[in-house]
């Protein structure tokens, strides 16, 4: 497999000899307001892909998306995919693509394969408390193919036991974190700050963790150098990998 971090959460994961999309996002830099109460107040998204949108949508052959916040589904992935693409998301979410006029939206329940690529929909905690009931139902998604490594894609998740299951139950060899530690005026991150990344890393010793979903939208406040400043203080830099937009990450069990 390989992987390419086209900006926030938006992925390109070649897998099992097929090319899927992740979480897009991709509207222009500034096309929306700042997250509504919320610190450093933008224009969101903060920067430009780091190709144009056409062609990051050109080599997918099939879409996933972990949930319909507008920094993972916006408007222009809408209009730019094509609505015969292959698309697979959480239960919650199937009727506003199907709305808008996707016709092969598949939720992912029980694990769904497609093209020897099997996909299974993991759980998530969005912040706490009352406020990731607000901003629930989120998922994760584990893929698995013969001949490549178990890939999880955590999601907009802090680190809680539904990650920590994950880790356990799948034993995956290639992690994606949403970092960030996005947050709000009020209450606690609603992605991962650093020490939740550094978690994941110690839980999943042999797993290579790759942190997305920093510097693109306003409430980001972890940038990708706090947080390898914070995993190399605790020496887990070796395992992480920060892309920046644009990178393809090499897997180190490739
Ligand atoms: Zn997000």
């Amino acid at each position: 497999m390989r992987l390419q971090l086209v900006r926030h959460a938006t992925l390109i994961v070649e897998y099992g000899g097929r090319a899927l999309i992740v979480d897009p996002m991709l509207d222009d830099a500034g096309a929306r307001p700042a997250i509504e109460n919320s610190p450093n107040p933008r224009k969101n998204p903060l920067v430009a892909l780091p190709v144009p949108a056409g062609e990051v949508v050109r080599s997918a052959e099939a879409v996933l998306v972990t949930h319909t916040h507008s920094d993972h589904w916006d408007k222009t992935a809408a209009e730019l995919l094509p609505k015969d693409i292959p698309f697979f998301g959480q239960p919650e979410d199937e009727a506003k693509f199907s709305g808008q006029g996707f016709t092969r939206v598949q939720s992912i329940s029980t694990p769904v394969t497609w093209k020897g690529i099997e996909i299974t929909r993991t759980g998530g905690q969005h912040g706490k408390g009352k406020i990731a009931k607000a901003l629930a139902p989120v998922s994760g998604f584990v893929l698995r193919a013969a001949g490549e490594p178990v890939f999880y894609i955590a999601g907009d998740t802090i680190w809680c036991r539904e990650v920590e299951d994950a880790l356990a139950d799948f034993r995956p060899s290639v992690v994606v974190v949403n970092a960030g530690a996005a947050q709000f005026l009020e209450g606690d991150p609603i992605t991962m700050t650093a020490d939740d990344v550094v978690q994941t890393c110690q839980k999943a010793p042999p797993a290579q963790v790759i942190a997305v979903h920093m510097e693109a939208i306003n409430h980001c406040l972890l940038t990708r150098s706090d947080l390898a400043f914070q995993t190399e203080a605790a020496r887990v830099i070796d395992q992480i990998a920060i892309p920046n937009d644009g990178d393809w990450v090499t897997l180190k069990s490739q």
